[in-house]
């Protein structure tokens, strides 16, 4: 891997994405963010308290600022892994903030400004018409305290997930996969499932699970390749509501299953022999699409929250390119 080289060919890319200020925002500017060109022409991305307190600097592959749209994120960063489906690839983007960072809006987006989901179906849809892939299915699960939910199942009902008998590969009992012709007909189902995210045991369920929406694409040979689309859990430095004994424990899986994904990515980028995939319910599922030629982009939108909960957001997404 090239993690922090300025070549910016690696299979594992890192980028930040920094939301504009919104009404609802106490405070619109909560640290301060420079972004700056290391020796190499690369981007360094710099963040800290004030104006005058000391710089934390990450190397990444880019930074999105407030003004960049989605889809100019999309045709940058996503162009060439729908390209590579067809091949057999399989590529994952992970969206990765404190809540209210913009991960949703990245990820699913709006009427108004789509997100990368619906931006990728719609161009994956093009392509099957093209290509000899012509058969495109999608599932969407969620990944809340460590279990699987299928979401593209009314009853939300557990997926058990487990280690098949023939070699490592991990099987999934309990998601479908559903067969999508039109981005009219995606965004449809698409819709439902992200309702079901909302419904649970506590009011904000979708920010503390790991939302995974599924693509594959395949041809009547054996080519096949999946694109995986994840809405992380955001995650909280102090939960300003964590007397309450569930929001506690959510909060704890959330960081916990965090601090491992980017232990794997990071491994994934430096030494593949010690990613260690089975300590996760997230990472165990994903596996066989992280590691070999299969390529990994994070995002890290960084909202209006505190300095901590950015400077967090940073150290997770950029772990081991931190100089
Ligand atoms: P998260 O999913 O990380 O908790 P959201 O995606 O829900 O955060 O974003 C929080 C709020 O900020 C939402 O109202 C969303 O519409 C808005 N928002 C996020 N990113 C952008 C952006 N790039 N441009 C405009 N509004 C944004
Ligand atoms: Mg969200």
């Amino acid at each position: 891997g090239n993690h922090g080289g300025g070549g910016g060919g690696g299979l594992v890319r890192a980028v930040v994405r920094v939301r504009p200020g919104l009404e609802s925002d106490r405070d619109n500017k909560p640290f301060h963010i420079k972004v700056v060109k290391g020796v190499d022409g690369e981007d360094l991305f710099q963040i800290s308290a004030t104006k005058s307190s000391r710089l934390e600097t990450y190397r990444l592959d880019a930074c999105y600022g407030e003004e960049r749209k989605t889809r100019e994120i999309f045709v940058a960063e996503m162009d060439a892994m729908i390209a590579s489906l067809c091949q057999g690839l399989n590529s994952t983007v992970f969206a990765l903030g404190a809540i209210g960072g913009g991960k949703t809006h990245t990820m699913k987006g709006s009427r108004e400004e789509p997100g990368l989901i619906p931006l990728a179906l719609e161009k994956i849809l093009a392509e099957a018409e093209k290509t000899s892939c012509s058969k495109v299915e999608v599932s969407y699960y969620q990944v809340y305290m460590d279990r699987c939910y299928n979401l593209l199942d009314p009853r939300v009902g557990e997926v058990s997930v487990f280690d098949s008998s023939q070699g490592g590969r991990v099987r999934l009992r309990g998601l479908n996969r559903v067969c999508v012709k039109s981005l009219a007909e995606f965004q449809k189902i698409f819709e439902d499932g992200c309702a079901r995210r909302l419904m649970g045991q506590t009011v904000d369920v979708s920010s503390r699970s790991h939302a995974v929406l599924t693509v594959i694409m395949s041809s009547s040979s054996t080519f096949s390749g999946k694109l995986n689309l994840v809405d992380l859990a955001g995650h909280e430095i102090d939960c300003k509501t964590c007397n309450d004994v569930v929001r506690l424990s959510e909060q704890r899986h959330v960081n916990k299953s965090l601090s491992f994904l980017s232990n794997v990515i990071s491994a994934l980028d430096t030494d593949e022999s010690r990613v260690s995939f089975r300590d996760s319910t997230l990472t165990r599922i994903l596996q066989d699409s992280l590691g070999g030629n299969n390529q990994v982009l994070t995002i890290a939108c960084l909202g209006a929250s505190s300095y901590l909960e950015a400077s967090t957001t940073m150290n997770l997404v950029a772990r081991s390119r931190h100089i």
